[in-house]
C-alpha cells in the first residue's frame, strides 16, 4: 500500500465543496473587524478571535509599519541566536509587569508555546495530567511527553473529582504538571481553578493554564483566568497567544524566573523557531498599551457575548451558557451544521462550523465569538440571520 493512498481515499471534503457547503478556509478580502468581506459581499463576522477588535486599531497598525520600518520584515534566527530584538524583551518585560510575573518569555506562536513548554518541563517517569477536552497544541506537548517515556493521565472534561482520582492514584512523591485551558476554545466554560489548585497543592503537583481565550477576556482588567479566581500567585505557569486579544500573531509563558530560564535553554519549540517578526511583537505592544489604557473594551466584550447568549436563547436557540467571549449554539448533527453555517452565510454572517469528531456526536455546533468593537445592530442582525434561518433547518 502506497503512504499517499489515504490522502487520494479523503474525499469528504471535495463532496461538502461539491454541495456548496464547504465552510472552511474562506479567503477574507478586507477586514473591518466586525465586518469583512468574502466572495466580494460583506458580511457580519461572529466567529473571529479578535475579541477587543484591535487588528484595525490605528496604535496597533501604526505600530506595527514603524517596526517593519526599523528592523526589517523578519527575525531570520532564532531567540536563541540572532533573533533576539529589543522588542521582544521589551514586550516579555511589559507582560511580566502586566501579569506581576517574575518573568516572561515569548514562543512564535501559542501552538507552540503549549508544545514546547510541557516536553521541556516533564520527562522521563513524570506525569502530565491533562483535561480530555484541552486545545490541540496541549494535547501535542503531551503526546511528545508520552514519546519521551513521560507519562500522559487525562481526566474528565473540566471534573476536579475525576482529576482528582487520577491524581491520588499517582505516588505522591513523582514530580506533576496538571495542563489545562482557562478558557475553553470549543464550549468557552471556564476551568474550575479553586478546585485545581487544591488539588494541585495537596498532590506535589504544578499547574499550566493555557489562557488563550482569557486574557483580554476574564479576570482583573483581563488578566486571565488566574486573576479572574484571584489566584494569581497560585498559579505556577500561565501561557497564552498574540492571535487573539493581542491581534498579532505569537505566544508566550509567564511564571518563575528559574523556570522561564529552564525553558529557554531547553525548549527546542523555541531554541530551532525563528523569532517572533518585529510587526508582530510591536503589535502585540500596542495591542497591550490598550488594554492597559481602556479595560472598558473586556467589558464591552463580556457585554456583548452577554447579549448574544440571551438574545440566541430567547429566539429558543440551544446555546451553552457561559460568562466569555464564545457562544456555541448546538446544532446537533453534521448535515444540519453545514446547511446552517451555509445559509447563514448567504444571510450576511459568518460563524465556525464544529463538526464531529472534532466535537462529540450531538453536540455539533456554530461556534459563534464576539469582539468589543460589535455595535447593536451588528448583534441584532446576526440574531435576525439566526433565527430566520434556525427556522429554515427546523431547528427552532
Ligand atoms: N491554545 C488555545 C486554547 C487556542 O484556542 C489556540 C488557538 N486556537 C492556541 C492555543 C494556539 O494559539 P496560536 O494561534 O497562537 O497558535
Amino acid at each position: 500500500m502506497d503512504l499517499f493512498q489515504k490522502c487520494y481515499d479523503f474525499t469528504r471534503a471535495d463532496e461538502v465543496k461539491a454541495s456548496g457547503f464547504y465552510p472552511y478556509f474562506r479567503a477574507i478580502e478586507a477586514n473591518e473587524g466586525p465586518v469583512v468581506q468574502i466572495e466580494g459581499k460583506k458580511v457580519i463576522m461572529a466567529g473571529s478571535n479578535n475579541y477587543l477588535g484591535l487588528t484595525s486599531h490605528p496604535h496597533v497598525v501604526e505600530a506595527a509599519i514603524k517596526a517593519v520600518e526599523k528592523y526589517g520584515t523578519g527575525c531570520s534566527g532564532s531567540r536563541y541566536l540572532t533573533g533576539t530584538l529589543d522588542l521582544h524583551e521589551e514586550l516579555e518585560a511589559r507582560l511580566a509587569k502586566f501579569f506581576n510575573r517574575e518573568a516572561v518569555l515569548l514562543f512564535s506562536t501559542g501552538y507552540q508555546t503549549a508544545q514546547g513548554i510541557i516536553p521541556t518541563l516533564v520527562g522521563r517517569n513524570e506525569y502530565v495530567i491533562s483535561d480530555r477536552d484541552n486545545h490541540a497544541c496541549i494535547v501535542a506537548g503531551t503526546m511528545i511527553t508520552k514519546g519521551i517515556l513521560g507519562n500522559l493521565v487525562r481526566y474528565r472534561h473540566n471534573n476536579m473529582d475525576d482529576l482528582e482520582k487520577v491524581i491520588s492514584k499517582i505516588s505522591k512523591d513523582a514530580p506533576k504538571l496538571i495542563v489545562s485551558d482557562g478558557v475553553f476554545s470549543t464550549g468557552g466554560e471556564i476551568v474550575d481553578l479553586p478546585r485545581m489548585n487544591e488539588i494541585a497543592k495537596a498532590n506535589n503537583a504544578r499547574i499550566m493554564i493555557d489562557d488563550a481565550h482569557a486574557v483580554g477576556v476574564i479576570g482583573k482588567g483581563g488578566r486571565g483566568t488566574a486573576s479572574e479566581f484571584d489566584l494569581d500567585n497560585e498559579i505556577d505557569l500561565s501561557m497564552g497567544t498574540f492571535s487573539k486579544t493581542f491581534s498579532s500573531l505569537g505566544g508566550y509563558v509567564a511564571g518563575p524566573e528559574r523556570v522561564i530560564n529552564f525553558i529557554k535553554h531547553f525548549s527546542p519549540a523555541l531554541i530551532f523557531s525563528a523569532s517572533p517578526t518585529p510587526a508582530s511583537v510591536a503589535s502585540a505592544i500596542a495591542a497591550l498599551d490598550i488594554l492597559e489604557k481602556e479595560p472598558e473594551r473586556v467589558q464591552r466584550l463580556l457585554d456583548n457575548a452577554a447579549y448574544m447568549r440571551k438574545g440566541l436563547k430567547d429566539k429558543g436557540f440551544n446555546v451553552i451558557d457561559g460568562r466569555t467571549g464564545i457562544v456555541p449554539v448546538i446544532v446537533g448533527n453534521d448535515e444540519i451544521a453545514f446547511k446552517m453555517w451555509r445559509l447563514l452565510y448567504d444571510g450576511g454572517v459568518f460563524v465556525n462550523v464544529f463538526i464531529s469528531p472534532g466535537v462529540p456526536e450531538g453536540r455539533q455546533m456554530m461556534r459563534t465569538s464576539y469582539m468589543a468593537t460589535h455595535e447593536k445592530e451588528h448583534l441584532d442582525e446576526i440574531i435576525r440571520i439566526f433565527e430566520e434561518t434556525g427556522k429554515q433547518v427546523g431547528l427552532i
